[in-house]
């Protein structure tokens, strides 16, 4: 895997430059395990790399493992083919000369802040930054998209890609992301806005690495490791705790509301961490790990179903057949290039749930409430 500067790199510029405080405070947490989603975008890159870079067929890499991740035919089939579909379509005539995962860096200027840049290229007078997205998540925008630019600021600055940048007139910052609505997203900028963006961030690590950086919490909070320990949360959560629920009123408690998102992931890093703490034998007092509750399944399946035969179960009793998901069927028709006709499905909601005003649904009806307004009225 790719080593990561633990002051700043691309997946942390964005929260760097908004909260310099947080570097200090991330550089004492213990480092995060890795996870499975995390351990399948690495199997991606390194395929992709050596398609790429090395002239291997997908399929060579059919049963390598990373963690508790295996690369299957249907990793193949709907991530690694669909991004190298897509990077047909950026460079259709096979123009582009390129390198892949360069390690990218600022050298003397900024020591220690690097980061790892999935392709640089050049074609004619534009330079390309390109970042492969294999998460099945959040849809990544790319305008402005700071990770983006801290790998176009390095690579001008590191020697072994620099060529993609002499005289280039324009650069693009693409993201591909294969299960994204908008796979391939491109945001064609200049070397001017890159330097521009590069002055921030030096501006913010000075800041990060001086005696007293600020700190300034936001939606960059999700993934910063020092949550569990940040003054700002905690303090946003103890103002919320001590509040006198006798006295709230609805303004208020709208207010409230507008933290639980911020309150939810505070507590979730909280726990995450003290599980990591436990599993790694550090004691958190008042608290063990237990076993999840088990859920028996067959040790072989073959030999359960001969097994069970041989009692006199029948076909019926053994199987159960049954119809996928209308979210399954569209996949599996999106392989075809077919889209699942309108009519067959219905989207049915199994009740209300609270969301801001700002959420694009629209209010639900409170059909019962309503009704019975309006038949007040009449009568
Ligand atoms: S959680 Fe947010 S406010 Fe706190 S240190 Fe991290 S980025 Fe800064």
């Amino acid at each position: 895997m790719a080593a990561h500067s633990n002051i700043v790199g691309g997946s942390t510029a964005k929260r760097v430059i908004a909260c310099p405080g947080s570097v200090k405070l991330a550089q004492q947490m213990p480092p995060r395990p890795s996870s499975r989603y995390a351990d399948e975008g690495t199997l991606c890159h390194s395929i992709m790399e050596g398609v790429l870079a090395h002239e291997c067929q997908p399929e060579d890499f059919i049963g390598d493992k990373l963690g508790d991740v295996t690369v299957t035919a249907e990793l193949i089939e709907t991530k690694i083919r669909p991004a190298l579909e897509a990077l047909d379509l950026i460079d259709p005539g096979r123009e582009m000369t390129y390198e892949c995962e360069a390690t990218v860096g600022f050298g003397d200027a900024l020591p220690n802040v690097f980061g790892s840049a999935d392709l640089v290229g050049r074609i004619g007078s534009t330079a390309i930054v390109l970042d492969w997205k294999f998460g099945d998540g959040v849809d990544v925008a790319v305008e402005e998209n700071p990770q983006a630019m801290f790998y176009a600021a390095a690579a001008m600055r590191t020697p072994k890609v620099a060529w993609a940048f002499k005289d280039a007139t324009s650069i693009d910052c693409i993201i591909i992301q294969p299960t994204a609505d908008t796979p391939v997203k491109v945001w064609r900028t200049t070397p001017d806005r890159i330097r521009a963006f590069e002055r921030q961030l030096f501006a913010a690590v000075k800041e990060a690495m001086g005696p007293d950086p600020s700190m300034q919490s936001g939606d960059h909070c999700r993934w910063c490791a020092a949550k569990p320990v940040c003054p700002l949360l905690t303090g946003a959560v103890d103002r919320t705790l001590k509040t006198s629920l006798q006295n709230i009123d609805a303004a208020r408690l709208g207010e409230m509301l507008e933290q639980a998102p911020m309150i939810e992931e505070y507590l979730a890093s909280v726990r995450a961490l003290a599980e990591q703490m436990l599993a790694e034998g550090v004691p958190v007092p008042g608290f063990k790990l237990v076993q999840k509750r088990a859920t028996r399944q067959w040790v072989n399946d073959d030999e359960a179903q001969a097994a069970l035969s041989r009692l006199g179960l029948d076909d019926t009793e053994l199987m159960v057949a049954k119809l996928v998901s209308p979210a399954q069927a569209e996949k599996a028709l999106k392989k075809r290039k077919l889209a699942l006709p309108g009519e067959l499905a219905v989207a049915v909601s199994s009740g209300t749930t609270l969301a801001p005003e700002s959420d694009p649904r629209p209010a639900a009806l409170q059909i019962g409430r309503q009704l019975a307004t309006a038949l007040g009225k009449i009568v």
